[in-house]
């Protein structure tokens, strides 16, 4: 196990801004924190990088404690946090060098360094101050910087707030290539980038976990996972409709159509055609309608 959290709380004052949240990610998986401003996003990513301390519950990074066993989490660790704290004034190599001096990395500071800068893109700029980068290359420019000790796991916060959409796409290219070699653990609030970058997403309100879920199975994890649109030749007995077994509501749509929210993992739509001919009704047009994990999100985020 990468990352494993147990009954975490934490505590500003009377705030808690974590409630008994408890998850684990696998090593090599991309895994998203995704949740509202002030869900408890950067809190839990501090506690993991052993920059705040939890009020009470155990974290680990790859067996270690973050508490008692600060030194090698760090060592285990790449983050980048999410006002990235870049020396403005500084050259990218420099910096760099700085970085890896940091962790201790003698001989292999130059060559360390080097790959790092043709991993995430910045040859063309290592000779330039920060300072003079645009959003997307200093976002490279942290990413470089977490990953110059060759942590196993990498916690990302908020990784492409602020940028463009073309630097987005950059951006969220390099965390897939990324994550083709390490854990990773990134915070969002962005749907879109749950869906284009992570095989998990652990959905996150007001310090709890609200769901936890394969990208692709969130959408069936709320109450309502499917819903059918179909459209019939005539008016239809919308009553005999929601008693149908199944059927959370039924939402028309004209006089001879309608939205069928329904419960169930099953596909409806043979029950729905039954009931067609059972009331000598002919099917016009019948299709299944996917929740985005947008709609999801906001339906388990209010
Ligand atoms: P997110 O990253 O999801 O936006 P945070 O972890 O930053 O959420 O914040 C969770 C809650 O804790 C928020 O209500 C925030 O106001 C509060 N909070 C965060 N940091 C502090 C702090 N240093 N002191 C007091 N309250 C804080």
């Amino acid at each position: 196990m990468s990352i494993e959290a147990k009954n975490v709380t934490k505590l500003y004052g009377a705030q808690k801004a974590l409630n008994n949240v408890s998850f684990s990610v696998n090593q090599g998986e991309v895994v998203a924190l995704l949740g509202p401003n002030g869900a408890g996003k950067s809190t839990m990513m501090k506690i993991l990088t052993c920059y705040l301390p939890q009020t009470s519950g155990q974290v680990s990074v790859c067996g270690f404690d973050v508490v008692s066993q600060a030194l090698e989490v760090r060592r285990l660790v790449g983050y980048l946090p999410e006002h990235n704290p870049l020396y403005l004034e500084m050259y990218v190599r420099e910096y760099l060098e700085f970085v890896a001096g940091i962790h201790k990395l003698g001989k292999q500071i130059r060559q360390r360094v080097s790959d790092m800068i043709g991993l995430t893109g910045l040859s063309l700029e290592a000779g330039k101050k920060i300072g003079a980068l645009s959003k997307g290359y200093r976002q490279r420019v942290g990413l470089a910087q977490a990953l110059i000790h060759d942590p196993k796991v990498l916690i990302l916060d908020e990784p492409t707030s602020g940028l463009d959409p073309n630097q987005l796409g950059e951006i969220r290219q390099l965390i897939r290539n990324i994550g083709k070699e390490k854990t990773v653990l990134l915070s969002t609030h962005i749907m879109q980038e749950v869906e284009a970058v992570c095989d998990r997403v652990i959905i996150i309100n007001r310090g709890n976990i609200v769901a936890d879920a394969p990208t692709s199975q969130v959408q069936l994890l709320n109450q309502t996972s499917r819903i059918i649109r179909v459209e019939f030749d005539r008016a239809y007995p919308a009553g005999k409709l929601r008693e149908m077994d199944g059927v959370v509501d039924v939402v028309e749509a004209g006089p001879t159509g309608c939205r069928i929210f329904t419960q169930s993992e099953r596909d409806l739509r043979p029950e729905v055609f039954r009931f067609a001919v059972n009331h000598q009704l002919v099917i016009l047009s019948m299709d299944h309608e996917e929740q985005s994990l947008e709609q999801v999100f906001r339906q388990l985020t209010v």
